[in-house]
């Protein structure tokens, strides 16, 4: 017998509506299409509301690394895990600055500030606000995950010019307890409600594999699309096992069920962004490309663009020029110089 669904409503009155518009028997019955069906379905679904096609690039770097009180079960960076993260200081601005235009200048749109802990304390916020707004004054959006916000923290990133904020479900109410117990579900909703509030664009999804069932992996996706409004973006992770966290030795998810979890996370969220996050190297090019078919259209990409090593970023440059995918910035720049060869572009960006 199936196990009864609670829908968590958020504290914020404003950003769930009760009457939910994607019930989990709904999302399970897509899961449970034929293959060629679901894919046929997101296509569809996909090309109607993103008829250019394109990927999104987004430039991810760590302000703070490690030394986090929190215990997500997959998570490198807490100190309840044996990991061999070194935790770090947080970055100057002058470094964030540097890294912020040499990602303008591969070609990213978006540059994503994350910062392990559980939640800013005071001292750095204020960083953070003068991080904001220095990206910011550089042309590039904004997005920062910083954990759990209040609602006047909300309201200076927004006064800031934060574009976006990421802070993910992670996974299903249901399984959320043998994830993470240090807080709660309803804590992730109310940042959500808060981040909504104060009228910055919310990224929001969760990490599958996690040892959770199909039925699991609905309930995630149908609280994510039954936000009101649902996110702006999706991360869809693959988890990773990192050696020392709890989730290690967790038995590896068919590598068709994250396709297919992409499919439906298009089907009932048609214009969002769908992000293949963490998880999508080690799933191959041949995945990846399915994925792209079932509807994502967002990467982070070039993360190691930051540091030395270029490889990863190869790879992707190789795959989307594979695959003839253009991204989202070579779809404006073409706007703007209309002679210009779109796979010459592709390349030049990429
Ligand atoms: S709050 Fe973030 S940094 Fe801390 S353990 Fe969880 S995922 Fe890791």
């Amino acid at each position: 017998m199936s196990q009864p669904i609670t829908f968590y409503p958020s504290a914020t009155p404003t950003t769930v509506s009760p009457p939910e518009t994607w019930p989990v028997k709904d999302i399970l019955a897509l899961y449970e299409l034929p293959f060629h069906e679901l894919m046929f379905r997101a296509q569809e679904i996909h090309r109607a509301h993103f008829p250019e096609g394109d990927v999104e690039l987004a430039t991810l770097i760590s302000l703070k690394t490690g030394a986090c009180t929190e215990d997500c079960g997959y998570c490198s960076q807490s100190i309840h895990h044996n990991t061999d993260v070194t935790p770090s200081k947080m970055l100057s601005l002058d470094t964030v600055v540097a890294a912020a235009r040499k990602a303008r200048e591969n070609g990213a749109t978006r540059f994503c500030m994350g910062a392990s802990g559980r939640s800013p304390n005071d001292r750095d916020f204020e960083k953070y606000l003068q991080i904001v707004r220095a990206v910011k004054s550089l042309g590039l959006e904004t997005c920062m995950t910083l954990g759990m916000l209040k609602e006047e923290q909300a309201e200076k990133l927004k006064e800031a010019g934060l574009d976006y904020y990421n802070h993910n479900l992670d996974t299903a109410p249901s399984h959320y307890t043998h994830i993470i117990s240090t807080r709660t579900y309803q804590d992730r909703l109310d940042t959500l409600g808060r981040v909504r509030k104060a009228g910055i664009k919310v990224c929001c999804g969760g990490i599958i594999g996690m040892g959770e069932s199909r039925q699991q992996r609905a309930e995630l996706i149908s609280q994510l699309a039954n936000l009101n409004p649902y996110p702006e973006a999706v991360p869809i992770n693959h988890l990773v096992p990192i050696e020392g966290t709890p989730l290690q030795d967790v038995k590896p998810l068919d590598p068709l069920e994250f396709v297919r979890t992409i499919a439906v996370t298009r089907i009932v969220m048609p214009e969002a962004r769908v992000r293949m996050s963490a998880g999508r190297h080690e799933l191959g090019e041949a995945i990846q490309a399915l994925c792209f078919l079932a509807g994502a259209n967002s990467i982070f990409y070039g993360e190691k663009l930051l540091t030395t090593d270029n490889s990863e970023a190869n790879e992707d440059r190789a795959l989307l020029a594979k695959l003839g995918l253009k991204t989202h910035e070579s779809t404006e720049v073409k706007a703007r110089m209309p002679g210009l060869e779109e796979h010459d572009h592709a390349h030049s960006v990429l």
